[in-house]
């Protein structure tokens, strides 16, 4: 099957869809660890806005996508935080599962927390919540990367570390 060409810049929509999945779990999880305590959210958006920081000022200032729209828009998003940085440098990093472990986190400890919870006393609302953060974390992540971002995407041709990791994985 021939592979499709790459995009110089995502259209709207991609970036629409592609953040309203993490925007959905980010909510829905913050909500599940609100039942338990404020201080709970509170960490929990301090650890996702260290998380988004950290891609954007580490990574995609030295993408491809740099200024530009990517699936995600923070190419963008970067360029008005952040100096451009070494493209070169992108291809070059080492990326293991250490690193994308964190990613997995801001929906996986959530759902632990919601079982602790229903643990604690039985509630509809919070099973569907955990069911809606496990399809979204695990399909809904992977089809905004395997259909609308990382099969267009122009840094994957060149080179991209995360890529190599989960096709390693897919590879096995
Ligand atoms: S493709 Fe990924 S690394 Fe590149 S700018 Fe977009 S979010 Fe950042």
């Amino acid at each position: 099957m021939q592979e499709p060409c790459c995009l110089e810049r995502y259209p709207a929509m991609t970036v629409v869809l592609s953040n309203l999945v993490s925007l959905l779990i980010y909510g829905i999880g913050a909500y599940i660890l609100f039942r338990i305590s404020l201080i709970l959210t509170v960490i929990y958006v301090l650890f996702i806005l260290f998380l988004e920081f950290r891609l954007l000022g580490r990574h995609c200032v030295d993408c491809y996508y740099y200024g530009k729209t990517c699936a995600f828009g923070k190419g963008y998003l970067s360029s008005l935080l952040f100096p451009r940085g070494q493209p070169e440098r992108f291809n070059r990093k080492k990326i293991t599962w250490k690193d994308i472990v964190p990613d997995f986190l801001v929906f996986l400890l959530p759902v632990i927390a919601g079982i602790l919870l229903l643990i604690q006393q039985f509630s509809w609302t919070v099973l569907i919540l955990i069911i809606a953060l496990v399809v979204l974390g695990f399909f809904g992540n992977a089809l905004v990367r395997g259909k609308l971002a990382c099969r267009f995407c122009k840094q994957r041709e060149i080179g991209c570390p995360a890529e190599q990791v989960f096709d390693k994985t897919k590879n096995r």
